[in-house]
C-alpha cells in the first residue's frame, strides 16, 4: 500500500513558512566552481574573501584642496607656505617627506597625504597666490583624510561565502585583486507543469485549452533566484505518464510541480507521489492565491556527488507542489520554493522583507486567509502608496504583469481604510 499524505497537514502562512525554513537551512550546495569576475554577478560566493593589503594602503585624501596641520588654522585667515603638489597615483619620492608647522601641500582626491598633515581644507576654502596659501575656514584633525587601513585591514574578511554577488560585492573583489572567484553550482530545478488542457505554446490551443504559461514563469523565476531550470513536458492528467515524468523530476536537485493538487482529496499529482514513498510536510497552506500547495520529499538511492547532501540531504529530493493557477504558481514559488532552491544554490539564508506603503483606496475582504494581492507600488521619494491591480482572480496573468508588488493582507482583517500603512512585498 502507497503511503498517503495527511488530510490535515493544513498550516498557517507563518508556519508553512518556517517549516520550509528549517528544511532549507539544512540543505547543502552540490559544488563549487571558479568563474571569472566580469561573470560572476548572480551567483553565490563559495570562498571568503579578504583585503590582500590595506585599505586604503595610504592615508587618502577625499577631497582636493591642501593638506594641513589643522592646529594651523586656530587663527583665521591662516597663511602658510604650499611645500607642493600631490596627485593621486604619484610615486613615494614625490610625497614631501614630512609637513612642518606652518606649512601646507596642495592635494588631489585620492592621493596620500603627507607624514605630519592630519587634514584636507577643501580648495573651495583656499586662495592660492605663488608658495603661500591663505586658508578662510578651520577645520578638525582627521577630517577629509582616510587613515591608512580605516576601511579595511590587510587580511579582514570584506566577503563572506553564500551571499549572492551584486555589483558592490563585484567592486570589493576587484577592489582586492581577485580575478577569478568560487562560485557554488547552479542547482538544478526540473519544472513540471501538468494538466490536460494545457498545451505547449508552439500548439494552436484548442477552444477549451490553455497554453502553458506556469512552466515559463516558474523558469524565470529560477533563474532570478540563482538556479538552473530543468523544463519537462506537460504532463497529462493520467497516473501513469504522470509517475515517469516525476520520476525524472526527482533527479534534479529540486522538482517544482504546477497544477494537479487540490486541498481535501488526494490530486493525482499527490497519489502519485505518495506511490513514490514521498514525505509530506504539508498539503495546504491558508494563503490567497494558493491554498491547495505540497511540500515534502521523496527518498532516493541515486548517487550523489563527494559531499553527499545535495537535494533533500542524502538521498532524497524535496519538491513542491504549487497550485496551477498561474498567479497562485508565481506567488507560491516566491513565498515557499524560493527558500530552498537558494540553501540548495548556497546562499545563507534571509527572511522574507517586506515595506510598509499607504493604501490608496478602502480595501474589503473576507477573513482567514492570509492574502497576497497583486498591486501597484508607486509614489516619489518616501511617500510610497499602494493599489491593487484589477484582477479577475488567480488565474489573471495580465493583471499580475501591471502589478509590481504584493500588498499583504492578515487573515483577521475585513477592512483596511485609504490611508493606512499596510505591509508590501516587493517583486
Ligand atoms: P489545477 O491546479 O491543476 O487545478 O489548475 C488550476 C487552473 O490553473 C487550471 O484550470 C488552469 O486554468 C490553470 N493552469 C494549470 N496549469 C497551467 C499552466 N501550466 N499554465 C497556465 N495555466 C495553468
Ligand atoms: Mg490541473
Amino acid at each position: 500500500m502507497a503511503a498517503q499524505p495527511e488530510p490535515s497537514l493544513i498550516l498557517s502562512f507563518e508556519d508553512a513558512r518556517h517549516l520550509v525554513e528549517e528544511h532549507a537551512a539544512r540543505l547543502r550546495p552540490r559544488g563549487k566552481e571558479l568563474v571569472e569576475l566580469l561573470d560572476s554577478a548572480g551567483q553565490v560566493l563559495a570562498e571568503p574573501v579578504a583585503a590582500d593589503r590595506n585599505l586604503p594602503s595610504f592615508p587618502r585624501a577625499t577631497r582636493d584642496g591642501y593638506a594641513v596641520r589643522a592646529a594651523d588654522l586656530a587663527q583665521l585667515p591662516a597663511r602658510l607656505e604650499v611645500i607642493g603638489d600631490i596627485k593621486a597615483g604619484v610615486a613615494p619620492s614625490e610625497v614631501p617627506v614630512k609637513l612642518e608647522a606652518g606649512q601646507a601641500a596642495g592635494i588631489m582626491t585620492g592621493a596620500p597625504a603627507p607624514p605630519g598633515a592630519d587634514a584636507v581644507v577643501m580648495v573651495e576654502y583656499t586662495s592660492r597666490a605663488g608658495n603661500t596659501v591663505e586658508i578662510a575656514k578651520g577645520i578638525a584633525a582627521g577630517d577629509n583624510i582616510v587613515p591608512a587601513g580605516a576601511e579595511a585591514r590587510r587580511g579582514a574578511r570584506l566577503l563572506a561565502p553564500g551571499m549572492r554577488l551584486d555589483y558592490a560585492a563585484v567592486a570589493v573583489a576587484a577592489s582586492v585583486g581577485r580575478s577569478h572567484l568560487l562560485v557554488y553550482a547552479k542547482p538544478q530545478v526540473a519544472v513540471l507543469a501538468t494538466g490536460d488542457e494545457v498545451v505547449d505554446i508552439d500548439a494552436l490551443p484548442g477552444p477549451n485549452q490553455i497554453r502553458n504559461s506556469n512552466t515559463y514563469s516558474l523558469a524565470a523565476q529560477v533563474v532570478a533566484a540563482g538556479g538552473e531550470p530543468v523544463p519537462l513536458p506537460i504532463a497529462p492528467d493520467e497516473p501513469g505518464r504522470l509517475r515517469e515524468l516525476i520520476t525524472d523530476g526527482l533527479e534534479a536537485d529540486l522538482l517544482l510541480l504546477a497544477g494537479g493538487v487540490s486541498m481535501g482529496k488526494y490530486d493525482l499529482v499527490e497519489q502519485v507521489l505518495a506511490e513514490l514513498q514521498a514525505e509530506f510536510f504539508f498539503t495546504g497552506v491558508q494563503i490567497q492565491p494558493g491554498r491547495p500547495l505540497v511540500f515534502g520529499r521523496v527518498p532516493s538511492d541515486r548517487d550523489r556527488d563527494a559531499s553527499g547532501t545535495a537535494g533533500g540531504g542524502p538521498g532524497a529530493t524535496y519538491f513542491f507542489g504549487l497550485p496551477g493557477n498561474p498567479v497562485s504558481t508565481m506567488v507560491c514559488f516566491e513565498l515557499f520554493a524560493r527558500p530552498v532552491l537558494e540553501a540548495l544554490a548556497g546562499m545563507a539564508p534571509r527572511k522574507l522583507r517586506f515595506l510598509r506603503a499607504q493604501l490608496k483606496a478602502e480595501l474589503n475582504t473576507k477573513t482567514g486567509l492570509k492574502r497576497f494581492l497583486p498591486a501597484i507600488l508607486s509614489g516619489e521619494f518616501e511617500q510610497a502608496e499602494v493599489e491593487l491591480a484589477p484582477w479577475q482572480g488567480s488565474g489573471d496573468i495580465a493583471a499580475t504583469a501591471r502589478a509590481n508588488c504584493y500588498l499583504v493582507v492578515a487573515p483577521d482583517r475585513e477592512r483596511i481604510a485609504a490611508g493606512e500603512w499596510v505591509p508590501v512585498l516587493l517583486r
